[in-house]
């Protein structure tokens, strides 16, 4: 596996993790090529998560955009309600093949959290999952869902209290226990192997989407568009179309308007080093960490996975950053629409998208990854009567 991506990658962590992640590393070439292993993670995405999820014409929406079909790629279908399952599964797989008996992750949304406690209690293990106080508080519903999943949920009181430092206090807990425990990272972030694991793991999703786009309507759609917060969504859909002639458009979070930097690492930061992985960061002068600003939790992140800064420095996808209140509107749009409440990180795909889809004509097909359903989000959309 490739430790870079042009410049992009490597693994930039402290000595004691080294042989820790070249274990990892090992583990995952010997489990990807072993049918046994392929099998049983191909059997648990079937019965377990819901795999495979449908391609689904939004007829309505389409309509209303005026142009381009808009089609919905619905990993919000999945167990769990977003598509972290995907990753969570396969590393919960390696991880009993690497015999450890406890995971740690950390989780920003809550999302990834409650994936890691399904597969911790599912496949047996000690869960500990490290969880920013701020998104604590934002996030409740899910916090509950993985302490009732037989999960502890670790409080991190330090920094800005959200995912950058839930991911070095994980960090800290696996250099410390590293013989026993896995750490099960949630993006495609973090230093090698972590950004290409992730990215095999989720590159079901675009996988799907080739076959059923052909199975569909005969040929490969015209745009396939993701939201990225640490990117594993959006690359698990980019990287089997990297290939064909299929447009790539990714989707960041500008935040509120006038905020300067929202959590949009690639279109407004500069490459820097965070969380052991050179990539684009949203740092300052003196390479401090700037505060980001999202309505969604799961793109509230100062850092992005490497590959995406290479993707992005080639040209071979287009990354722009989308406002709360856009993924708002586009929010109400498929629950008007279509009578789904997509999560607010695909929401902001889904706006990028119908902007799109009415420029384009009406024989181009926009294909769309609902990363997940918006039950967690009811609170940050706030009341609608009509
Ligand atoms: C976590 C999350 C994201 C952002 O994570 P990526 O690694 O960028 O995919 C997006 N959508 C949903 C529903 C999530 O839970």
């Amino acid at each position: 596996m490739p430790r870079r991506y042009g410049p992009f990658g490597g693994a930039f962590v402290p000595e004691t993790l080294v042989p820790a992640l070249e274990e990892l590393d090992d583990a995952w070439r010997r489990a990807r090529r072993d049918p046994e292993f392929r099998s049983e993670l191909r059997r648990l995405s079937r019965t377990y998560a819901g795999r495979p999820t449908p391609l689904y014409f939004a007829r309505r929406l389409t309509r209303r955009a005026g142009g381009a079909e808009i089609w919905l790629k619905r990993e919000d279908l999945l167990h769990g309600g977003a598509h972290k399952i995907n990753n969570a599964l396969g590393q919960g797989l390696l991880a009993r093949r690497m015999g450890k008996r406890r995971l740690i992750a950390e989780t920003g949304a809550g999302q990834h959290g409650v994936a890691t406690a399904m597969v911790g209690a599912a496949l047996g293990f000690e869960t500990e999952v490290y969880m920013g106080e701020r998104d604590i508080e934002r996030q409740r519903p899910n916090v509950r869902r993985m302490e009732l999943l037989g999960t502890h949920v670790v409080a991190v009181r330090t920094g800005s209290r959200t995912l950058k430092d839930a991911i070095n206090a994980a960090l800290r807990d696996w250099i410390t226990n590293v013989r026993t425990t896995h750490y099960l990272l949630g993006s495609a972030v973090g230093p090698h192997p972590y950004p290409t694991l992730v990215r095999e793991l989720q590159s079901v999703i675009g996988e799907e989407i080739r076959r059923q786009s052909l199975h569909a309507f005969g040929r490969l759609p015209s745009m396939a568009v993701a939201c990225v917060g640490g990117g594993s969504n959006a690359i698990g859909t980019f990287h089997p179309l990297l290939s064909t002639p299929v447009e790539l458009l990714g989707v960041e979070a500008a935040g509120p308007r006038g905020h300067p930097v929202g959590a949009a690492s690639l279109t407004r930061g500069r490459p820097g080093i965070l969380h052991g992985s050179y990539s684009y960061v949203l740092e300052d002068g003196e390479g401090q960490i700037l505060d980001t600003a999202s309505i969604s939790a799961g793109l509230d992140y100062a850092g992005v996975g490497p590959e995406h800064a290479w993707l992005k420095t080639t040209g071979r996808v287009r990354y722009v950053a989308v406002h709360d209140g856009e993924a708002l509107a586009a929010f109400r749009w498929l629950a008007r629409d279509e009578g789904i409440l997509p999560a607010l990180e695909p929401a902001h795909a889904l706006y990028a998208a119908m902007r799109e889809a009415r420029r384009r004509r009406p024989n181009e097909r926009i294909v769309v990854t609902l990363s997940g359903r918006g039950d967690k989000d009811l609170e940050q959309v706030g009341g609608d009567r009509r």
